[in-house]
């Protein structure tokens, strides 16, 4: 595709969201330009954890990387004093880092024939003709780059976004809660095994993941007081020692006792789970820009696949229609409409369990008790229900 031409759908963010949605609308055979501001690959603070939603989608996009991941079969919840509750996840998940992940996937756009642009931020989008046309134009500008036009929007953007030209005063969060920050690293050194591991403690938690190449992925989430506390001692740059310091876990030092760090420890904040919106001024929001769930639930990134996916469908109905001139369907309320269809559950019982894991040690330790036993139901209500 040259530059010039008019695309049928142009996406800001290549993340999970932006890059499904490419495949899929390419699939469907749009013309797709997607721009994201860093280069690939980098690293991404996240649990680096794919939930069994998440595979047969990801086996069929990217089998090569998904194969290298860690097998993860269990989900295992351990107390300061070092009480394990664990049960076996409903779906086998893996373990993959980010840099692999993302990777793949922008790679697997542009080898489907999606326009792509790293390293290059959109700087503004406008919509032409004014607003109130059933089927505007989309003017997208990125940095240093020329304009592009196109006849569709998505945004996939991540959480906590904002465009010029593009009104984001409807976003404010629907369900403020308060932020954490998260930090992750890799480490080499951990004995592997095929769990996800939380460690919780007052103002929030730690998981351990296997990834591949032997490596663990340790992401946590605290409260910025925690990360304030420990501002003094160099920071989080060496990732166990703060944990030492700042969260005193001693079943998780004891877990960390060998490891090595051979990351750098990246950080991100806020982290404050929140439904956003489906659709803004036309332009259809996917993955996280959409909506933000916790990340203890581990499907931030199914959610964001299969979001992107949904997306790129109804939008290429859209073009089907404007090829028929028969302007059959909205497609910004069919997404919205099939978005929560999706996703509502979800985002319900993951408030519940967030007061769980806000609450005191105490109340944790029984909580956790009950995880064996409802842990894959209380899983599976807080997955991507196919819309
Ligand atoms: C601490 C933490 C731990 C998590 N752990 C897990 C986990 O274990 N498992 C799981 O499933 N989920 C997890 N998540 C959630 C998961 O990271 C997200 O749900 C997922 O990354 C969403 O994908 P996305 O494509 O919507 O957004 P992102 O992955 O954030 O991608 C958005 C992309 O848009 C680009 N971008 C932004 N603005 C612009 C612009 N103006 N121009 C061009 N490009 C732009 C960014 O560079 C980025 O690449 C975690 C999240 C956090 C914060």
């Amino acid at each position: 595709m040259a530059a010039g031409t008019t695309f049928d759908l142009a996406i800001i963010g290549g993340g999970p969201a932006g890059t499904a949605a490419a495949i899929a609308a390419r699939e469907g055979g749009l013309r797709v330009a997607i721009w994201d501001r860093q280069r690939f690959p980098h690293d991404k603070v996240c649990g680096e954890f794919l939930s069994g939603e998440s595979l047969p989608m990801l086996q069929r996009l990217i089998p090569a990387a998904l194969e290298r991941g860690a097998p993860i079969a269990r989900c295992e919840f351990i107390s300061p004093r070092g009480r394990v509750d664990s049960f076996r996840l409903p779906q086998p998940a893996r373990g993959l880092s980010r840099r692999s992940l993302d990777h793949a996937l922008w790679r697997a756009a542009a080898d489907v024939g999606a326009w792509t642009h790293e390293g290059t931020p959109v700087r503004r989008v406008s919509r032409l003709p004014p607003p109130g046309d059933r089927n505007p134009l989309w003017q997208v500008e990125p940095a240093g780059g020329e304009m592009v036009t196109a006849h569709s929007l998505l945004l996939a953007c991540g959480r906590g976004w904002s465009i010029p030209g593009l009104n984001s005063s409807s976003l404010r969060m629907k369900q403020r809660v308060a932020a954490w920050t998260g930090l992750k690293a890799h480490f080499a050194g951990v004995a592997t095994r095929d769990a996800v591991e939380m460690y919780y403690f007052p103002g929030g938690y730690c998981g351990l993941a296997p990834v591949e190449s032997g490596l663990y992925n340790v992401c946590c989430l605290a409260r910025p007081s925690l990360l304030k506390e420990s501002a003094g001692s160099g920071g989080a740059r060496d990732l166990a020692r703060w944990l030492r310091r700042a969260v005193r876990h001693p079943a998780l030092d004891a877990r960390l006792k060998h490891a090595v760090q051979t990351s750098g420890t990246v950080a991100t904040a806020p982290v404050s789970p929140a439904r956003r919106t489906a659709n803004l001024s036309g332009a259809l929001v996917i993955g996280d820009a959409a909506g933000f769930i916790d990340p203890f639930t581990g499907d931030g990134i199914s959610m964001a696949l299969h979001s992107g996916r949904l997306g790129a469908e109804v939008l290429s109905r859209v073009r089907d229609d404007r090829l028929r001139l028969a302007g059959a369907h909205d497609p910004a309320l069919e997404y919205r409409r099939r978005l929560r269809a999706a996703v509502n559950q979800s985002y319900c019982f993951a408030g519940f369990l967030r007061t769980l894991v806000c609450a005191p040690e105490s109340l944790q330790a029984v909580a956790a008790r009950f995880l064996p036993r409802f842990g894959p139901m209380l899983m599976e209500r807080t997955r991507w229900r196919a819309a």
